[in-house]
C-alpha cells in the first residue's frame, strides 16, 4: 500500500512547475489530490489526468489568490470535490505552492506591485492555514514553499524575498499553536528549479543558475516534490516549525 494511502491532499498552484511535481507525487503516494490553479484550467486537467493514469486520483480546484473572497472561492471548490469523493470535507495535507515572483531594481518596486505580491505570497498563504484548520484533522500536515532568497541577498528580489521570509513565519508560530494537535507545518525552501518558464530555455542563463547548487545543476520540480512528500509523510512527524533547505546546496555560502 502507498504510504499516503487514505489520505487527501490539497497542493495550490499545481497546474505547474514545483506544484505539478509536488500534486503527481502526492497522487503517486496514494492521496486524492486536489490540483489547485488560477488561469491554467488545461494544464491542471492534463495534471490530473496524468495522476489518474498512474492509478492515482485527483480533481481540480480554480480560485484566483490574492484576491478579495479568495480562500472562499478555494475552500467552496476544494469541499465541493472533497465531499463528492469521500463523502467528507477533511483535508489532512495542504501544500502552500501558489506564488509569484518579479525582478527588478529595488528603486522601482511600487506599492501596488507590493501588495500584489504580499497578497499572493504570504496573505493568501496565511488565510489558508487558517481556514484549512477547520478541516484538517489531528495529526494533518502543512507545507509552506519559500524561497532560498530569504537566506541570500539578491538586490533586484527584495520585494519577492521579503514576502517568502514573512511566508516562513507562519511555520514558525504555528508550530507551536498546532503541537498540541500533532500537525506539523514547515517551510521548504527551493533553490532555482526549471519550472518550465521561458527563462530557462536560455542557455547563458542556464549556465550562471546552474552554478548556484553545489551539484552544478539546476534543481528539478520533482527533487522539491520528494522533499515534500517525505515532510507529508508519517516518517517526518517529528519535524515542525523547520525550514528546510531544498536549494541543492545553493545556500552553503
Ligand atoms: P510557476 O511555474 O510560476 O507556477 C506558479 C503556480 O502558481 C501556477 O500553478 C499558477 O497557477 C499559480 N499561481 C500563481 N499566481 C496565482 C494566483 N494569484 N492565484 C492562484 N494561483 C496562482 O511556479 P514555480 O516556479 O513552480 O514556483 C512554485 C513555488 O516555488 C512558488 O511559491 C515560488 O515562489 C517557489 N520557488 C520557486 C523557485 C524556482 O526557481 N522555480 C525557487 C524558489 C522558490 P496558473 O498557472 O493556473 O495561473
Amino acid at each position: 500500500m502507498e504510504r499516503l494511502t487514505g489520505k487527501t491532499a490539497l497542493v495550490t498552484g499545481s497546474s505547474r512547475g514545483i506544484g505539478r511535481a509536488v500534486a503527481e507525487r502526492l497522487g503517486r503516494d496514494g492521496a486524492l489530490v486536489a490540483v489547485h490553479y488560477s488561469t491554467g484550467a488545461e494544464a491542471a486537467e492534463e495534471v490530473v489526468a496524468t495522476i489518474e493514469k498512474d492509478g492515482g486520483r485527483a480533481f481540480a480546484v480554480r480560485a484566483e489568490l490574492g484576491v478579495p473572497g479568495d480562500v472562499d472561492t478555494l475552500f467552496d471548490g476544494l469541499g465541493a470535490g472533497l465531499e463528492e469523493r469521500t463523502g467528507s470535507t477533511s483535508l489532512d495535507i495542504l501544500v502552500n505552492n501558489a506564488g509569484v515572483m518579479a525582478m527588478g531594481q529595488p528603486e522601482d518596486v511600487t506599492p501596488e506591485m507590493f501588495d500584489r505580491m504580499m497578497a499572493v505570497n504570504a496573505k493568501a498563504p496565511f488565510f489558508i492555514v487558517q481556514r484549512a484548520l477547520t478541516v484538517v484533522p489531528d495529526g494533518g500536515r502543512i507545507i509552506n514553499i519559500t524561497s532560498g532568497l530569504t537566506r541570500v541577498a539578491s538586490p533586484d528580489q527584495v520585494m519577492y524575498g521579503m514576502t517568502k521570509g514573512a511566508l516562513e513565519q507562519i511555520a514558525l508560530h504555528f508550530s507551536r499553536h498546532l503541537g498540541p494537535r500533532r500537525i506539523t507545518i514547515n517551510s521548504v525552501a527551493p533553490g532555482s528549479t526549471d519550472n518550465g518558464g521561458e527563462l530557462f530555455r536560455i542557455p547563458e542563463v542556464r549556465e550562471v543558475l546552474s552554478k548556484l547548487s553545489t551539484f552544478g545543476e539546476i534543481g528539478e520540480p520533482a527533487a522539491v516534490a520528494d522533499v515534500v512528500a517525505f515532510l507529508a509523510s508519517e516518517d517526518a512527524r517529528w519535524i515542525t516549525g523547520a525550514f528546510i533547505d531544498a536549494s541543492g546546496g545553493t545556500l552553503l555560502g
